[in-house]
């Protein structure tokens, strides 16, 4: 596979290249400067190596994808695929300049991939109209360097898992030659990210964690009997409330882009948060919550894409040295851009290889466990199944995704972990959409009276 896409490349190049094409790349590789990395040699083997050989992988055709693949395609990179599980909305138009109103319903990685091949000749950018889980260890060991635009950081969390996955170690030493480095780009409104991730090697996605706010999830039962929030109380309406009223006709879905629509879930909330003394319903909080989407603007894709693809020039080429390791943009207010080194968490649940230590009292119940998962900070989980080894049976305690499955083991939500027969150092192995591998636990038991919490290895 590899190697057919090699030969197709020569072809392309030699097809597409004209005289000086180059010269804006070969200016940074075929000759030494103040800037360049203390080893680097000039030569135009660099140049050759993007254009025949070096295979990028680009997640996310939005506005940050664009943007990437129209800056790796100009620098050179000419083995680009391209990951994305979506279609484009008449919405994406203003920033995602790959995309025009005849493509709108098409998926975004097709088209983005169509639009960079036919403007630059010799490139070929391979869509996957696809999830990033519909893939295994071997389509992502096939690229030299990853390189993320997404919005979701549960995808985010999967990649990186993924990537921690390919690691070999000899005799607990790293396989240099596994690791894949991942440039994550992300933005939200005026401000950014990007960040050079060295799996193995540098900070992971989890290892910070603590930098993403938890993404807003109401439990059910909350929103259905006992809300606290203003977000309660919308998303009683959102998600209970619509579907029952139908206050648009059957077949009306709620659209948030629809002032008619908001504005009859704004009332709707007002109306249930007075019901229990909630205060705090405004119709902006509510267009909020409806709309579930982060503020795209277009010069901020802009920036973070190029920090992103000049990482990515920066790594394949060993012309510079990458960024160390994350990078901060904010133009709220004035233009403000900071660099810090994201330091690896020794106990980190992705990359750290150290077992996992819960500590519980035999007294608390499963449940305990679950919210622990999903709301401790560092962990974050979204809907964990938790198994262990029982009599030297494999045994399901919970796992929440597959309907029979979670009616069966839903009473055990309930039990103590003692009831349950787990006794002192027992596994669990939890399994959650954060993480392509399966995360261990070592259940610690604690005297009653401590108080719950995760010990710090
Ligand atoms: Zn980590």
């Amino acid at each position: 596979m590899l190697r057919a896409g090699c030969s197709m490349a020569v072809e392309g190049c030699s097809i597409g290249d004209w005289d000086g094409r180059w010269g804006h790349v070969q200016k940074f590789l075929e000759r030494t400067g103040p800037f360049t990395h203390p080893d680097f040699e000039p030569s135009e083997e660099s140049l050759q190596f993007l254009l025949e050989t070096c295979k990028i992988l680009v997640i996310g055709a939005g506005g940050l994808g664009c943007e990437l693949l129209k800056n790796l395609a100009l620098s050179g990179f000419r083995h680009i695929h391209v990951v994305d599980m979506d279609i484009i909305d008449v919405s994406n138009l203003n920033r995602q300049f790959l995309f025009r109103s005849k493509d709108v319903g098409r998926p975004k990685a097709d088209v983005a991939a169509e639009f960079i091949n036919q403007r630059v000749p010799g490139c070929n950018v391979v869509p996957h109209f696809k999830k990033i889980q519909d893939f295994d260890a071997s389509f992502y060991r096939q690229f030299h360097i990853i390189v993320c635009g997404l919005d979701s950081i549960i995808a985010r969390r999967w990649i990186n898992g993924m990537l921690l996955s390919l690691l070999s170690y000899e005799d607990g030493v790293l396989d240099p030659s596994s690791i894949i480095p991942l440039i994550d780009g992300g933005t939200e409104g005026f401000k950014g990210n990007a960040r050079v991730i060295l799996p193995g090697m540098t900070a992971c996605i989890d290892c910070t964690l603590e930098l993403y706010p938890p993404q807003i999830t109401f439990p059910m039962c909350t929103i259905a009997s006992m809300p606290r929030l203003p977000e309660h109380c919308i998303e009683y309406v959102r998600v209970l409330q619509w579907p029952k009223d139908k206050p648009f006709g059957d077949a009306v879905g709620l659209d948030g882009d629809n002032p008619e629509h908001v504005q009859w879930v704004f009332q709707e909330s007002l109306k249930r948060a007075a019901e229990f003394n909630i205060t705090g319903v405004t119709y902006r909080l509510t267009q909020g919550v409806v709309k579930r989407i982060i503020p795209a603007v277009a010069s901020t894709n802009a920036v973070i894409a190029a920090a992103c693809a000049t990482e990515v020039f920066k790594i394949a080429t060993s012309a510079y040295i990458p960024l160390n390791n994350y990078l901060v943009f904010n133009d709220v207010d004035g233009l403000y851009t900071y660099t810090f080194e994201a330091e690896r968490k020794d106990n980190c649940t992705a990359c750290s290889q150290v077992p996992q230590k819960l500590q519980f009292p035999p007294s608390a119940k499963l449940q305990e466990v679950l919210e622990y998962l999903t709301e401790n900070a560092a962990l974050q989980m979204k809907s964990p199944a938790i198994s262990t080894t029982l009599e030297g049976k494999n045994k399901t305690l919970y796992l929440q995704s597959i309907a029979s499955i979670e009616e069966r083991t839903r009473p055990n939500l309930c039990k103590t972990l003692k009831e349950l027969g787990l006794a002192d150092g027992q596994e669990l192995a939890v399994a959650d959409v954060t993480t392509p591998q399966t995360v261990l636990f070592k259940l610690n038991f604690t005297s009653e009276t401590c108080s719950i919490k995760q010990v710090q290895n």
